[in-house]
């Protein structure tokens, strides 16, 4: 039932967008000559097409190959966190650890922890040539690392290390409501893991990023004042905005808002302070208080929340199915057993994976919107333009409409430069001849230097 209404609700969704480019796309090919004044003025689509063509086409080439190997990336993870589920399963690695687990200590929810340790550090090891080849090897040859094997190995230990605490914190409760909670857990455990989510939403700001990068005020008040003056026009009470080392790891031009009420901020990376222009900043940080002032992070919640909720009903589905089958063989006692959770694992990959357009659709709306909010917020429509260029560099600029669909977490750059050239042709008063003829990518591969 579930299914066939997500089958019927992703149709719906594709048909719509699909309808929506095809509309978009024949509109300049009948033009209505009575009174098309904006239109005669001012042509979007050339427009968008000279923004595009700031990119030399060594330089898009690469983009889109990267871009594209990450489509075959989600399927090939997906097949790795199978294959790894399966050997944890059909050799009994799952049953022998959580053995252990009981032979350390008698009190419940101490196994559990005891036994969460073990999975994620033999599930993180044997996925790692892949984790390797996808975080670190792809990044350098595509020219978008600049961290050596070293400083990236720190990252990575760091980040298990957080994985190994914030994974305990989620799985000795989710486990306790599975032993005392019966078949309703899955409603419980659904609750569970939105509250969770929040939960690190929370912290995440203030105490996981901090472990990975270096926050500091900004202090330039030529760049400072002027977000700051859009920040109060725009009903946000920041006193600060914060600047961290992006650069460390890569050439990636990123701002964002994080965080829930008490430790909500706004933060912008050096690589757009050193990258960019004002209007550029400006235009970027329009759209991060965009994000603010729509309460994107409440609406993402309550969004994914109806996601997890039906994840978690599948979930519980599948494992009482397999485990009648197989439950045995494994030495699985049953769902309340957290050596059940390599099954537990592997379905809920499967889930996400064919949910992987739905969620990007999520998100993707969400940032047009913070798109048209930054637009009307700092006035900038050739700041924006130049800004979701540069974000080219890792995101193809110019895909099928079915394409961007299907993998794009944020708008294409031809999506949203569009969405700008047509913001500009109604505020003809707002055109930055400077930021047109700025070049933004340098000689002729348009590669950055290291
Ligand atoms: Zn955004």
């Amino acid at each position: 039932m579930v299914r066939a209404l997500r089958f019927v609700l992703s149709v719906i969704l594709l048909c719509a967008s699909v309808a929506a480019a095809q509309t978009t796309a024949s509109a300049p090919a009948t033009p209505t000559s009575t009174t098309t004044t904006t239109a005669t003025a001012f042509d979007i689509n050339a427009a968008v097409d000279a923004y595009l063509a700031k990119m030399p086409p060594a330089r898009r080439a690469m983009s889109d190959a990267y871009f594209e190997g990450g489509y075959w990336l989600i399927l090939w993870d997906l097949i790795v966190t199978l294959i790894i589920m399966w050997l944890l399963l059909h050799f009994r690695w799952s049953a022998k650890m959580r053995n252990l687990a009981e032979r350390i200590t008698r009190f419940r929810p101490l196994q559990t922890g005891v036994y969460w340790i073990q999975f994620l550090l033999v599930t993180s090891i044997l996925s790692f040539p892949m984790t390797m080849y996808e975080g670190f090897f792809r990044e350098r040859k595509y020219h978008l690392m600049n961290q050596t094997f070293g400083g990236w190995m720190k990252d990575q230990l760091i980040g298990l290390m957080v994985g190994l605490i914030l994974g305990a914190i989620l799985m000795i409760p989710l486990f306790g409501i599975v032993r005392r909670l019966g078949r309703t857990w899955w409603v419980w455990g659904a609750v569970l893991m939105i509250v969770f989510a929040a939960f690190v939403s929370l912290i995440a700001p203030v105490y996981i990023a901090p472990l990975f990068n270096q926050y500091k005020i900004l202090q330039d008040a030529r760049v400072k004042d002027p977000i700051l003056q859009m920040a109060r026009a725009n009903g946000i009470p920041a006193k600060d905005v914060y600047e961290f080392d992006a650069s460390k790891q890569s050439n990636r031009v990123s701002a964002n808002v994080s965080g829930f009420a008490g430790t909500m901020r706004i933060s912008l990376n050096d690589n757009l302070l050193n990258r960019c222009t004002l209007p550029e900043i400006e235009t970027t940080m329009g759209h991060e208080m965009g994000h603010y002032v729509l309460n994107h992070s409440y609406k993402g919640l309550v969004m994914f929340g109806v996601v997890i909720v039906i994840a978690f009903a599948l979930l519980n589905w599948a494992i009482n199915f397999a485990l009648v089958r197989w439950g045995t063989a494994w030495e699985i006692r049953g769902i309340s057993d957290f050596a059940v959770l390599p099954l537990a694992a592997a379905v809920f990959s499967l889930i996400f994976f064919f949910a992987t357009p739905i969620n990007n659709t999520i998100t993707r709306t969400m940032e047009f919107e913070a798109d048209m909010y930054g637009l009307n917020a700092a006035r900038q429509p050739d700041g924006e333009a130049n800004v979701d260029m540069l974000l080219g560099e890792y995101r193809k600029l110019d895909p099928g409409s079915v394409e961007e669909f299907i993998f794009y977490d944020h708008p294409s750059g031809r999506t949203r430069i569009t969405a700008a050239m047509q913001w500009k042709a109604e505020h003809p008063e707002t055109t930055s001849v400077e930021e047109m003829n700025r070049p933004l990518f340098a000689g002729a591969t348009g590669i950055p230097k290291n």
